[in-house]
């Protein structure tokens, strides 16, 4: 088995190592983005997986960081690369969503560009200099500083049905209820990928920033050990859930600014009926109110206190 290699970041059969990629430069300072390359002694499959995309979904950093940790390339067949943070500037300011640097959405910019402002440039690297060399890719996700998310895993779907399935298949490697399937285009997602590279990619979901919780990086965590099972890369038999494929979901929005209350917690099993939340004014009058319209489960829940127009405020998912 010969050197697994990332721009320079080196490791030799049964080896780990870790380093930077160089992205560019600030007036005052250099972007780079952390990678580790978990050589396996034996040859195989490559998995990629990234955390930090979006740089405030902690509990997906947290899990790629324990993988890195725990996994002893000694007794691996294939490579692991992993990225702990894609998104630095995003973790280092907290800024909700964008990169302090440009103002843009780290994963609405793949496969990116060498020209580009940072976020470009960060995709462009990522993508040339680690996806390229992958069979399949784990992009872990959460919500991000408004955003509390429950365990979920969107499976790329483009033209390869073969390709599909794997994807699928890497999803219900996490300890998931559902998937949803999402279509893959030729650029924005990470999960695009698997249209440019044609290699299966998955976006597992869970967290929030307020505070990090156990069982969502555990959600995380499992997926990859799971999903590096499935490919044969580390030993065992993949645990592996039957989940529900698209299943029907509601999303609400606040129609106009203001305060969010909400009445419920993330995961909670609702009624039909049972009220979710209100958006009140400055001066406490009652703008909207927001009711389950079938049994259902809470998915997603703004944990933000107040609350621009469009924004979103609750989510639902029909589990039976
Ligand atoms: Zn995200």
């Amino acid at each position: 088995m010969v050197l697994a290699e990332v721009k320079g970041v080196q490791a030799g059969p049964g080896e780990k190592a870790f380093g930077f990629l160089e992205v560019g430069t600030t007036s005052v300072s250099t972007y780079s983005i952390p990678v580790a390359v978990l050589n396996g002694a034996e040859p195989g499959k490559t998995l990629g997986v990234i955390g930090g995309t979006h740089g405030v979904e902690f509990a997906s950093i947290e899990a790629v960081i324990r993988a890195i940790q725990d996994l002893d390339p000694m007794e691996m067949k294939g490579r692991l690369l992993a990225i702990p943070v894609l998104n630095g500037p995003q973790f280092e300011h907290r800024s909700a969503f964008l990169s302090p640097f440009d103002q843009l959405n780290q994963n609405r910019v793949f496969p990116g560009d060498p020209n580009g402002t940072l976020s470009h440039r960060a995709a462009y690297v990522v993508f040339s200099e680690v996806v390229s060399q992958c069979d399949a890719l784990v992009d872990c996700h959460g919500g991000d500083i408004t955003e509390d998310i429950d365990d979920m895993v969107l499976a790329g779907k483009g033209d390869d049905e073969e390709v599909n399935k794997v994807a699928v298949d890497m999803a219900s490697c996490f300890p998931t209820k559902y998937i949803t399937l999402f279509p893959v285009q030729e650029s924005g997602l990470s999960m695009s990928a698997q249209k440019r590279y044609g290699i299966p990619c998955v976006t597992s979901e869970a967290g929030t920033p307020h505070n990090v919780r156990e069982r969502h990086v555990e959600f995380h965590y499992e997926g990859i050990m799971n999903v590096l099972k499935y490919f044969g890369i580390i030993e065992g038999e993949p645990e592996m859930v039957e989940p529900v494929v698209a299943p029907k979901r509601y999303r609400y929005n606040a129609e106009q600014g203001g305060i969010w209350h909400s009445y419920v917690e993330l995961g909670q099993e609702v009624k039909a009926g049972e009220e979710l939340g209100n958006v009140t004014d400055l001066f406490g009058r009652e703008l909207e109110a927001f009711t389950a319209p079938e049994d259902s489960t809470v998915s997603f829940l703004r944990v933000f206190y107040s609350v621009n127009c469009g924004e979103p405020l609750v989510g639902l998912v029909v589990l039976d």
